[in-house]
């Protein structure tokens, strides 16, 4: 019956989709809870491992106990699940009372959607793929002493995966590159959004900032603002809660691109189920924008000495490893990169980030850029980075916080920056 089920939900989705609509998510809400004992985290863990039968989608996982646990839950399942919660002692918060008006206020009030120039381009706006081309493209011509774009791959629908490389003076091969990317995770907006602020900030700001100058005098610096460029696209074309990338694999779609690095791939905090979130792919690498960032960053040995990849949400900075708890000799000076970086990013505005290890920061991922970064790279300073927000509005961040979250970032970037040119 389940499976009678599942099909008949592919094909709703199968025909909806090639109707060309939107995915609707009428009534479906965001709940949060946290769990105060190990009883509520393992039924937590049940719920998670059961998430297809109830039709859960997690947005953060069950991990450890305290850390709130986020999922989107349809209207039908409310009643079963309210009660399951509360023979647990489990009160869910409802962070998002309707998904579907969320996302159609983002529609209407956050996003830009015509490219116009750079002059008009509002940061403050969530934009569509063609637009973050468009803009890198003017961005390159205005300052094309400083600013270079490259084509990292193509991607499964053969899509150009393009990112810019920026410099001050004297730039080299030899001069220590800084790698970071954003939009691995299609949804996750506020990641390109931040990305982008960033950039901009660096590009813009050399010549009038005595800091941001030295820091692109000494470094080269490599940003990949859409990751996942197919699934982007498909966030904002078909269905805003996509996650993976848009391969096809018999009846779903996409790959983890973050679960699809060739370290430690498939093991704990992955899934063999290609109709899962967090499934790792057929092989090691068979995403060919996995491959090609991973072949970028192994193009020239040792010339990266950070790398970091943006997601949301959840507000941490981490480092390897995410497929063990156990640490790495080396997390002492990556953990304390960390604080200083977060202590800056806190300075800003007050937004409080947690750092340390991935594994015990937020949960078990194996095959996960960070850890592929440092293990087989040998990038000592390989990141992840959950922005904004804790889960108030999760994935669905409204677009006001996009300055506010460059700004924080930026400084918790330039802090890491200069750690590590005292530290290589
Ligand atoms: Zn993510």
């Amino acid at each position: 019956m389940r499976g009678l089920l599942t099909i008949l939900a592919y094909v709703l989705a199968f025909v909806t989709l090639t109707l060309g609509e939107r995915i609707r998510y009428d009534g479906h809400q965001i709940w949060r809870v946290i769990p105060t004992s190990r009883i509520q985290l393992d039924f937590l863990g049940i719920l998670k491992e059961e998430s297809q039968k109830f039709q859960l989608d997690f947005w953060k996982e069950p991990s450890a106990l305290h850390r709130p646990v986020v999922f989107k839950i349809p209207p039908s399942k409310r009643n079963e699940i309210y009660i399951r919660l509360g023979l647990q002692g489990l009160v869910p918060e409802v962070t998002l009372k309707d998904l579907q008006k969320n996302i159609e206020k983002e529609d209407a009030l956050y996003t830009q959607k015509s490219f116009n120039g750079l002059e008009n381009f509002d940061y403050s706006k969530y934009h569509p793929l063609s637009d973050v081309n468009a803009w890198m493209e003017q961005m390159a011509n205005s300052y094309s002493n400083r600013v270079e774009l490259f084509n990292i791959s193509s991607s499964y629908e053969g899509r150009t995966i393009t990112a810019m490389k920026i410099t001050g003076a004297n730039s080299s091969d030899s001069r220590p590159g800084f790698f970071f990317n954003g939009g691995i995770h299609a949804r996750e907006w506020i990641s390109p959004a931040t990305v982008i602020y960033m950039a901009a900030q660096l590009i813009e700001q050399y010549g009038k900032n005595q800091e941001i100058t030295d820091l692109l005098d000494e470094i080269d610096w490599y940003i990949l603002p859409v990751f996942n460029v197919d699934g982007y696209e498909y966030t904002w074309t078909k269905d805003r809660n996509w996650r993976k990338t848009r391969s096809k694999h018999f009846l779903c779609h996409g790959v983890d691109p973050n679960r699809n690095w060739d370290w430690e791939w498939c093991k704990n905090g992955a899934s063999k189920d290609p109709c899962s979130d967090t499934y790792c792919g057929p092989r090691p690498f068979s995403e060919s924008e996995v491959k090609g960032v991973a072949d970028f960053l192994n193009s020239v040995p040792g010339r990266f000495r950070a790398y970091i990849d943006f997601h949301s949400f959840s507000q941490l900075w981490m480092t390897p490893w995410g497929y063990t708890t156990a640490l790495p000799p080396e997390f002492p000076v990556q953990d304390k990169c960390s604080t200083t970086a977060t202590d800056a990013l806190t300075a800003v505005h007050g937004t409080e980030y947690k750092h340390g290890n991935i594994a015990s920061t937020i949960y078990t991922a194996s095959g996960s850029s960070a850890d592929w970064a440092f293990g087989a790279a040998k990038i000592l300073y390989s990141t992840a980075v959950e922005l904004r927000d804790t889960g108030e509005y999760g994935f669905l961040l409204p677009a006001d916080q996009i300055i506010p979250s460059g700004e924080e970032t930026l400084q918790g970037l330039l802090a890491m920056a200069k750690f590590i040119l005292n530290n290589p």
